[in-house]
C-alpha cells in the first residue's frame, strides 16, 4: 500500500497496521484521546474477521465454535475510525532492523496466558521478556493462582470473553490490568538463575 504522510496540514494521521487485539484497542483508545479534528485514525488489516483467539482453547473441548468467536473487525472500532482492508507489504521497523538501526518503539513482552488443563480447571502464566513464569497470584496477592491448575482460573478464562469484547477492545481502563507486568503477588526466587 502507498506510504501515507504523517501529517496532513495540522491534523495528524495515525495509521495502525493490524486490526487484531492490539491494533483495535490502541485505535479505540487513541480515538478517545484525540478530538476528531486533531487526528485521523486508520486501521489496516488484510481481512474482516476478528477472532477472539483465547476462546480457541475451548474448541477442542467442544465448549466453543469458531464462528461464534468471530466478529467483523470494523464493528469493534469506535465511530470516527477508518477501517482499510488491504494487505500490508512492509513495515519500516523491519527495514530499520535489517539496516542495523534502532527500532522506533519498544515492548517489554508482557504476556498473560491461560492454559486449559481439562476437568474444568486451567493454569495461568504471566511473564515478560526478562521474567519467566513464576508462582504466586495475578494481578496481585489476592487474585488468580499462577502456575497451578485451578477451577478459579477456568472460570476466569470463561469470564474473560465478555471482558475482551466489551472492556479490552473498546479501550477501557480495566482496574488492576495494565500493559506492564505486575510484580506484586509473585514469588520471586531469592537467587534467580544467571543473577549470581
Ligand atoms: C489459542 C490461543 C489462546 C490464547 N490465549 C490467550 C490468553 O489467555 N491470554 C492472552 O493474553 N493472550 C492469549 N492469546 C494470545 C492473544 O490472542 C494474542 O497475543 C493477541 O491476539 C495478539 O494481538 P496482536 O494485536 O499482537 O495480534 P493479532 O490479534 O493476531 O493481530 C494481528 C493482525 O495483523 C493482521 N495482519 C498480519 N499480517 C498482515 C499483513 N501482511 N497485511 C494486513 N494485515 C496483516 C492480522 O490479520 C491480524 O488481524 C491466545 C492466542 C491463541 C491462538
Amino acid at each position: 500500500m502507498p506510504v501515507l504522510p504523517a501529517e496532513i496540514g495540522r491534523m495528524k494521521r495515525i495509521v495502525i497496521l493490524g486490526g487484531g487485539t492490539g491494533g483495535t484497542l490502541l485505535a479505540n483508545r487513541l480515538r478517545r484521546a484525540y478530538r476528531p479534528e486533531a487526528a485521523e485514525i486508520v486501521v489496516v488489516d488484510r481481512d474482516d474477521a476478528h477472532v477472539y483467539q483465547p476462546g480457541l482453547l475451548f474448541v477442542p473441548f467442544g465448549l466453543a465454535e469458531t464462528r461464534r468467536l468471530t466478529r467483523p473487525r470494523w464493528r469493534q472500532l469506535r465511530s470516527g475510525i477508518t477501517y482499510c482492508q488491504t494487505n500490508i507489504d512492509h513495515v519500516d521497523n523491519v527495514r530499520r532492523f535489517l539496516a542495523g538501526e534502532p527500532l522506533a518503539a519498544s515492548f517489554d513482552g508482557h504476556t498473560n496466558c491461560f492454559i486449559e488443563t481439562g476437568r474444568g480447571r486451567a493454569l495461568l502464566i504471566d511473564f515478560n521478556y526478562d521474567t519467566e513464569p513464576l508462582t504466586g497470584h495475578y494481578p496481585g496477592p489476592i487474585g488468580l493462582p499462577l502456575l497451578r491448575p485451578s477451577r478459579l482460573n477456568h472460570l476466569g478464562k470463561l469470564a474473560f470473553q465478555q471482558l475482551y469484547w466489551h472492556g479490552l477492545l473498546p479501550g477501557h481502563d480495566i482496574p488492576g490490568i495494565s500493559p506492564a507486568m505486575p510484580a506484586r503477588g509473585k514469588n520471586r526466587p531469592a537467587n534467580p538463575v544467571g543473577h549470581g
